[in-house]
């Protein structure tokens, strides 16, 4: 028998995950209490998860659903950070496929460095500050703006989510402003300005699920979903944020929320279609081989962060990789989420294929245990010392 401890009831994902093992697999699998010691698979909880508790128990595999360095990815700042880094060391030309991207953080003013109460936090961001990448942004600024590239810029933080305290602008003063007014780091990212729209001129971005297994394999979910827009794009309003961030909270509010797609939601399926019928491409001959490039790219930047080698455990991991596509279909790396959200329609099967994918091949079943559900993670063929 096979045990597992659930800590993370929020979790969507895997709160099915957990289901699908007692309901499947229940003659394997059985759940033991949070605080057991005793467990071969740990689903933790996305923040603080005490990893300190893995690897001590003699006789038994353990593995857990998070690798531990995957903020190098999964925070907004790191991810710019690891994958700037990557470039460097390899030659390769810098935001090929990630919008240009900065780091900038709080700038403290004189009169805020005579305040005595704020001395240790001064002290820390001084160090950040070395770091700070604002002039660079500002001639890169300059730079696109005079080429005629266009000048909006959008600004989120490290560690924002959901759409929440973003910035769309294309005053370099107003942008930095508010950087400096905020206590954490922020990324400033090139605004894609001329996205490939839908019906009714609405911006989309494109959610695909990443499982990467104990081995290090990475595998890309068949389906995926693209989050539209329930208003009209309008580059030249940067206040009405429903028709330039397409998250489901900020859509929500809308008016139209649910009027082209249900829930705001479209699925590969008839986003094929409607690029077939409206503009002729394919997604599998003209976006997929991109977006598997991309992914592809940021495990080979981070996989020394990512690595349990020498660990008395293993880690597996799904990721949430947002997706945009430009009006010349070139797609754009928006941000990786290390504890993603699953389309409700989607849930099962994705929890299932989770499962065959990461937890089976370590736990085998017997052969009349077998599951007949399908797979729908595909693995993307690669070469990491390449
Ligand atoms: P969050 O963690 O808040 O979802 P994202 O980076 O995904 O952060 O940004 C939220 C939304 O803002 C995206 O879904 C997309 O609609 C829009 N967006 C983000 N970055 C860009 C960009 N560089 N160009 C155009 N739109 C963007
Ligand atoms: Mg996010
Ligand atoms: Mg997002
Ligand atoms: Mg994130």
């Amino acid at each position: 028998m096979y045990s597992f401890v659930s800590r993370d009831d929020g979790s969507s994902v895997y709160s099915a995950v957990s289901s699908i093992l007692l309901e499947t697999r229940g003659n394997v699998w059985k759940r033991v209490a949070r605080e057991s010691p005793k467990f071969n698979l740990m689903l933790g909880e996305r923040n603080g998860l005490p990893y300190g508790r893995l690897g001590h128990e003699p006789g038994f595999v353990q593995i857990v659903n998070y690798y531990r360095g995957s903020g190098c990815l999964c925070r907004k700042t790191s991810m710019v950070s690891t994958l700037c880094k990557q470039w460097k060391e390899t030659g390769q030309e810098p935001f090929e496929w990630l919008p240009p991207s900065f780091i900038l953080y709080p700038n403290i003013t004189p009169e805020q460095e005579e305040q005595s109460d704020l001395k240790s936090f001064i002290a820390q961001k001084k160090r950040s500050i070395k770091t700070d990448e604002r002039e660079e942004f500002k001639q890169y600024f300059e730079r696109v703006r005079s080429e005629g590239k266009g000048c909006i810029w959008i600004v989120k933080s490290a560690a924002g989510a959901k759409g929440q305290g973003v910035l769309i602008s294309s005053d370099v003063e107003e942008i930095l402003h508010f950087t400096d007014s905020k206590s954490q780091a922020h990324i400033v990212q090139k605004y894609l300005e001329k996205p490939l729209l839908l019906s009714g001129d609405r911006k989309f971005d494109i959610r695909s699920w990443v499982l990467v297994d104990t081995q290090f394999d990475i595998y890309l979910y068949k389906e995926g979903v693209l989050r539209t827009s329930s208003e009209p794009y309008n580059a030249t309003d940067l206040t009405d944020l429903t028709s330039h961030l397409t998250n489901h909270c900020l859509q929500e509010h809308s008016q139209n929320y649910g009027k082209y797609e249900e829930g705001n939601e479209l699925f590969f399926d008839e986003f094929n279609r409607y690029l077939q019928s409206q503009h002729s491409v394919t997604l599998s001959a003209s976006i997929l081989p991109q977006i598997e490039n991309i992914i592809l790219e940021c495990f080979k930047a981070c996989k020394e962060h990512l690595s349990t080698a020498g660990f008395a455990y293993k880690s597996f991991q799904l990721f949430g990789f947002d997706f945009m596509i430009d009006e010349a279909f070139k797609v754009w790396l928006i941000e990786v989420n290390g504890s993603p959200a699953c389309a409700k329609k989607l849930l099962p099967s994705l929890a299932e294929s989770l499962i065959q994918t990461a937890v089976d091949p370590v736990f085998p079943l017997s052969q009349e245990q077998q599951i007949t559900a399908e797979n729908l993670f595909t693995k993307i063929n690669y070469n990491l010392t390449q």
